[in-house]
This record gives C-alpha cells, structure tokens and sequence, in this order.
C-alpha cells in the first residue's frame, strides 16, 4: 500500500500577513517540482489563513488551521468554527496538539468532538498524539497513545483520508528528535491501534506524520522508514528554504 508522503507546517503564534505571505510566495517556488510526490500543507495562524489561501491560488499547497472550535457558531468569544476555516480556504485542521493540551486544557474527548465538527465541515483532521518524557521515561509511551488515538476516532467510522501525527512531546521545539527507531515502533503501533478499530485495509491506508524537530538534515531517515508517512513541523516550517529542504529529503 503506497502512501502518498505529507509534510504539514505549523507555523503556531508567528508571522504577521505580510511576512505570511512572503513565505509562501517563496514556498511556492520551491516545492512546485514535488506536486505528485510529496503532499504539502501549512498552518498559519488564523489571520492570516486568507490572505496566504490567496497566495496559495493554483499552487500544489494546501492551508490547514491550527485548531478550530467544536460548535459551528455561538457564543464562544475568541473561537474560530470549522465552517469558518472552510470558507476562507482550508483542506485541513491540526487537532489535539500537545501545546492545546497543555495549555488550553484540551482533551481526547475534545478532540473527538472538533475531529466530528472538522469532517462535518468538509475539512480533515490531522490529529496529533504523543507522551511527554515522563511518560516515555516510565514505559507508558504506548498506552498513552493508544489511549489518544482510541479516544480521538471513537464513534468515527473507518476513513482512511485522516491523518494522525505522532509528537512526543519531549521532542516538540527542543532540538531533541526521537531516533528513527523509536518513532517507528510508535508509528507501527499506532497503525495497529487503528487497524483494530478500522480493519488493516484502511489502517495500511491512513497516513501517520512524525513530528518534533524534523529538521532538513534528518528528515530523511525519519521519513526513510516504513510507517512514517511524512511530517508535522513547526520551527523549521517558518523559513522557506528550511521546510523546501524537508519536502525535498522525500521526494
Ligand atoms: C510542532 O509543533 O508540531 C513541532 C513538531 O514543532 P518543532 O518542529 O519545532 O519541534
């Protein structure tokens, strides 16, 4: 089964519209040889989805959001609905990533819900899982995501066009990347995790991202290995040639 390689930015809290929009206008120029190998996507902040989804027009690169709210509209000061991201461009939506759960209280259970608001939308999630040091330190690597991934596609019927990026928390923003090795033990279990909800076909379909910084001089091995289906990247995401240099260690 042949998956098709994503590499996603997360660009988080940074980049004003103009500097946005540069750095996709260089972007676009250097990932336009990748279209059929590699799929490309980046997440900027929500003030700047517009205006970069202008100036992603007839690109190969699509937009993701970096989360969105559960609900399709209310009172819900300073949200942003699924709806909303589809209107102004989005394909995708980053949901459940470690700086969400740390810092805005978000849970598998929430992720649940904005996965349904996401899908209801017409939009796809990239759903991030992953243990912190601790956790790895005290053997719970793979019970913790399994417990994320059960939690997140509960109730969700077999789809294979999710995607799920693996992060140890340990590794988001340090420097410090997980070996091959043990990203891909983690990658292969969670394929598992997901084969025992949805069936092998679709779990040997379901694309999996490693994420924690992938940087150009690593990303081949990590994405070198069998069930590492591509990358969610953040630092190395905000300069152009920096995240061309990924896309291109695949293609
Ligand atoms: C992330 O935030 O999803 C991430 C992987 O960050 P970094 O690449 O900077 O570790």
């Amino acid at each position: 089964m042949s998956r098709r390689c994503f590499v996603t930015g997360n660009w988080k809290m940074n980049k004003t519209v103009a500097e946005a929009t540069a750095l996709v206008r260089e972007l676009r120029g250097l990932v336009s040889m990748v279209r059929d190998r590699v799929e490309v996507a980046v997440a900027p902040p929500f003030t700047a989805l517009y205006p970069v989804a202008k100036a992603l027009e007839d690109s190969n690169i699509a937009l993701a959001a970096q989360t969105c709210h559960a609900e399709p509209s209310g009172a819900f000061t300073g949200e942003v609905s699924a709806p909303m991201l589809k209107e102004v461009g989005c394909s995708w939506v980053i949901l459940g990533h470690s700086e969400r759960r740390q810092f805005f209280g978000e849970t598998d259970a929430t992720v649940n819900r904005k996965i349904a608001a996401t899908v209801k939308a017409g939009l796809l999630p990239i759903i991030c899982v992953g243990e912190t040091l601790q956790e790895r330190e005290a053997n719970k690597t793979l019970e913790v995501v399994t417990t994320q991934v059960k939690g997140a596609l509960a109730g969700f019927a077999a789809n294979p066009a999710f995607v799920i990026a693996y992060e140890p928390v340990w590794a988001i923003g340090t420097g410090k990347t997980a070996t091959s090795r043990q990203a891909q033990e983690v990658h292969a279990h969670i394929r598992q995790v997901v084969g025992g909800l949805w069936g092998q076909d679709t779990a040997a379909q379901v694309r999996i991202q490693y994420g924690g910084s992938v940087k150009g001089d690593n990303a081949a091995e990590l994405l070198g290995q069998p069930d590492i289906d591509g990358a969610l990247v953040g630092g190395a995401s905000l300069k152009a040639a920096d995240f061309a240099a990924i896309i291109k260690a695949r293609a």
